[in-house]
């Protein structure tokens, strides 16, 4: 009989998995039925924007974590899909940082292509995954919201792919419940112009604070300042912009720092991470980690050791993305082919604390690339999934990492080379300082909406 894989999410991970079979297939390969699950109404996972907070139209907490004016935060070079480049699909190459719109375009062109859109049931979030030991099947209980009915499917294999930026971490502060402004996650944050004129503190020192700083600069913000709990970020900020240490106290407009000085704050954007969060999951199946490159318990990073037909996909802190996911997703395609055999338990688990050992000896960002960019090639090197330059995309990281700490506010003005086609990808036509349209018809046309920061 067919076997059968249910996916969960149809975020980047998840379509990886569903091209990842289908490529298979168009190979001549048998493949087995595939149910993918998405909670949302369209594909793309956090790339599909909503204009939401809280909770979506269906009563289900929204998943979106990004902001209108976002912007690829890394080169597009470093995610390119190895098998289906940017200049493939808008037909020229394109400049090296894409906002969302663009990004969410590429990820589904490829999908498009491949006619997997038929796999997917839309509006309906997975309640609760149970593994059988008598039957060795998993029992998927799903709410599809377009009809409104809660039901249930056996199922030979689970891959997990809904994704680990989500969930918010949220602290809480001294005097928050008196603070005058407004004070948010960064998960629920959408429009920088909101902020305009305003005072702002952002506590936390990783992406979410400096990116959605930059967006409240770019946007007219009165003024950022970031709060730290261990070390600044260390850019040269504008004027404008201060690191402090972290955020003690609030009382109705002042913000207040370990280092005994304050500031006026009009509101306060919380930038304090995301949790690994599988409230659908029963216990034997839950991955419970921090956001880190080396998870303890998925053999090669995928296969779950604990029970080897279960999967996770994405679930590791993110240099690589897109290429890394393909990459996992190509390897449980083959797990689940038979293609590729799992050891013992005993093996797995020796097989992960040695790479957990390695990461933990890691200290500099560079190292941390290496070693991410070294678990691709490793997965890479077991499937069909077409090899490419891993050494190439982490001199191109390195080289970003480079032009943050020449000018935080321009580093987005810089152009790669594909690792893919070779080619240098041409300047964008407006500094990202000036590009106010996001738009993906701003970003392919030419020099469309500018306006000063001030206007
Ligand atoms: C603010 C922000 C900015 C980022 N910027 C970049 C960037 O510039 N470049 C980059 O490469 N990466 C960026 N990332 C990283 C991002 O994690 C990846 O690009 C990518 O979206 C991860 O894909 P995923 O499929 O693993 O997870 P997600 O994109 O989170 O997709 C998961 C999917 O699973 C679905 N789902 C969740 N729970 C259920 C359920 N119970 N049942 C059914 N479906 C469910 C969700 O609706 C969603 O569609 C950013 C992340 C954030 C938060």
């Amino acid at each position: 009989m067919t076997k059968r894989v249910a996916i969960i999410g149809a975020g980047p991970s998840g379509l990886a998995q569903l091209r990842a079979f289908q490529s298979a297939r168009a190979k001549g390969a048998e493949i087995p039925e595939l149910v993918c699950y998405e909670k949302q109404a369209d594909w793309g996972g956090l790339w599909n924007y909503t204009w939401r907070t809280g909770l979506d139209e269906n009563g289900e907490a929204v998943h979106c974590s990004m902001y209108r004016y976002l912007w690829s935060n890394g080169p597009k070079e470093c995610l390119e899909f190895a098998d289906y480049t940017f200049e493939e699909h808008f037909g020229k190459p394109i400049a090296s940082y894409p906002p969302r719109a663009v990004l969410w375009d590429y990820i589904q062109g490829r999908v498009e292509k491949m006619g997997v859109r038929d796999y997917i049931r839309f509006n309906c979030p997975v309640r609760q995954v149970l593994y059988c030991e008598q039957s060795g099947k998993f029992t998927v209980t799903a709410h599809d919201h377009t009809s409104d009915t809660v039901s249930s499917e056996e199922f030979d294999h689970v891959v997990v792919a809904s994704g680990h930026f989500s969930t918010p971490n949220v602290p809480q502060f001294e005097g928050f419940e008196t603070f005058g402004g407004r004070i948010l996650h960064a998960h629920d944050f959408r429009d920088a112009l909101e902020f305009k004129g305003k005072d702002i503190l952002l506590v936390g020192s990783s992406y979410s604070a400096e990116d959605i700083g930059s967006q409240c600069y770019k946007y007219g913000a009165r003024s950022v300042t970031t709060s730290y709990r261990t070390r600044p970020m260390g850019f040269k900020w504008p004027e404008n912009w201060e690191e402090k240490p972290l955020l003690v106290r609030a009382d109705r407009d002042r913000v207040h720092f370990s280092d005994g000085t304050s500031k006026k704050a009009d509101a306060i954007i919380l930038c304090t991470g995301y949790l690994h969060h599988f409230p659908f999951l029963s216990e034997p199946l839950r991955l419970k980690t921090g956001n880190r490159l080396w998870p303890l318990g998925l053999y090669q990073g995928v296969v779950w050791e604990d029970n080897p037909k279960f999967f996770y996909l994405g679930m590791q802190d993110q240099w690589y993305t897109f290429n890394m996911f393909d990459a996992q997703a190509w390897y449980v395609r083959d797990v689940i082919l038979g293609r590729i055999g799992v050891p013992e338990k005993a093996d797995m688990r020796r097989s992960s604390g040695e790479w957990r050992m390695r990461e933990e000896a890691l200290e500099t960002d560079e190292e941390m690339i290496v070693f991410q960019g070294d678990y691709v090639r490793s997965l890479i090197a077991e499937t069909d999934y077409p090899s490419f330059d891993i050494d190439g995309v982490n001199r191109t990281f390195l080289e970003w990492e480079h032009h943050k700490h020449d000018d935080i506010m321009t580093f987005r003005d810089h152009s790669y080379r594909s690792l893919m086609t070779g080619k240098l990808s041409p300047p964008h036509h407006t500094p990202w300082l000036e590009a106010m349209d996001d738009s993906l018809e701003a970003y392919l046309a030419g020099p469309a909406t500018v306006m000063s920061r001030a206007g």
